[in-house]
């Protein structure tokens, strides 16, 4: 660790070190790997988990600047079968640098994944991080093994974000506003607009330095959530229609399913369905909330929600998935009965 390096009055505290006890800090040895791994590379390739939130692509976007002003040839994409960025995040700057995975590297000198907790969570593009000469992986998901060459992983930190700020500084960045708008989408959407747990003194570090830039924390907040297509509301009358609340081992559970079907006669994308798990878990009586969302290949995406007690994240660990003690997920190809008894045991267990 060098004191000189932390302690610059224009770079970020560690994060996680200082205003947390227990570790999850990423030690000084791979910092410097990866500053190497970059300094020498004519071309990085970056790469987002599927269906990309906030943290995911922001994160990606703002490296993405970086390295661009370094003069390194830049590509950027995520692995959807329907490569389309979410309308939420089309605000976003810097889309230009993205390409759909067809036009990938298909064996890249150096890859840098974003907010992926598993080389699956990659999708199509896992095959091109398979063939990778170095692949360095910025995460923040207690569940994520390491699964490339490099681990950049702070399961301390609320957001991908705040790594790929402390990349930034290191590889001497400075914040401009649209990098700095990337990495603030990763920020709000990751502690749920500083509402979460996750959010400690450093995150609010960071937003300070990030608005200090002049974005618009309005602008961005309507773009995040305040917006939506009018058949947004019709697929939320029939996802509410069928709410049900039971007892779970942990508490009350809450939950509902949204098909492709109630979306289809809106026209509207799977996308648009993030929201919904925020408004189905206030409810009181519950200490889980689930919403299992069809995506289009007819799957169902389950999202969970944990009030605290209950380790939502174990419980879809065990079912193929993953992401944190009170918000995690997986994919289910069983029926909505199935896939909810499935979930109904291994909450049980935890
Ligand atoms: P979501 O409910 O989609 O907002 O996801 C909540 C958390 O669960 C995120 O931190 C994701 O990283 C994680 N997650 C969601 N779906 C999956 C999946 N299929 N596999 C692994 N992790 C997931
Ligand atoms: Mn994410
Ligand atoms: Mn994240």
């Amino acid at each position: 660790m060098t004191p000189d390096v932390r302690d610059r009055a224009d770079r970020p505290a560690r994060v996680g070190t200082r205003d947390r006890a227990g570790g999850g800090a990423i030690p000084e040895s791979a910092w410097d790997r990866a500053l190497h791994l970059i300094g020498r590379a004519d071309e990085v390739a970056l790469a987002c988990h599927v269906t990309p939130d906030g943290d995911a692509l922001g994160s990606m976007l703002a490296v993405a600047f970086v390295l661009r002003s370094m003069g390194k040839r830049v590509v950027a994409s995520f692995g959807d079968r329907h490569f389309a960025v979410p309308r939420l995040l089309g605000f976003l700057p810097g889309q230009e640098m993205l390409v759909p995975p067809e036009e990938f590297p298909a064996a890249p000198a150096l890859l840098i994944t974003f907010d992926s907790s598993t080389f699956e969570r990659l999708g199509l593009l896992s095959d091109n991080t398979a063939r990778a000469a170095e692949v360095v992986v910025i995460d923040h998901h207690p569940s994520n093994a390491g699964f490339g060459t490099l681990a950049l992983i702070d399961a301390t930190a609320a957001a991908t974000a705040m790594l790929a700020e402390q990349l930034i500084y290191r590889l001497g960045g400075r914040l401009d506003r649209d990098i700095a708008t990337c990495l603030y989408a990763g920020l709000v959407t990751d502690t749920g607009s500083f509402r979460h747990s996750s959010t400690t003194p450093a995150v609010h570090q960071m937003a300070a330095r990030l608005v200090a830039t002049g974005l618009r924390t309005d602008e961005i907040a309507r773009e995040l959530w305040d917006r939506s297509p009018f058949g947004y509301l019709k697929v939320l009358a029939a996802a509410f229609d069928r709410v049900t609340l039971e007892d779970g081992p942990a508490g009350g559970m809450v939950w509902t399913y949204v098909t492709r079907v109630d979306r289809a006669a809106y026209g509207l994308p799977y996308s648009e369905l993030e929201g919904i798990i925020d408004i189905v878990r206030r409810t009181d009586e519950a200490e889980v909330a689930v919403v299992l969302k069809e995506d289009d290949q007819g799957a169902w995406q389950v999202s969970t929600r944990s009030k605290g007690t209950a380790d939502v994240g174990a419980a879809c660990a065990a079912l193929g998935g993953g992401g944190h003690h009170n918000a995690a997920g997986y994919t289910s190809h069983a029926s909505v009965e199935d896939t909810m008894a499935a979930l109904r045991r291994e909450l049980g267990k935890a």
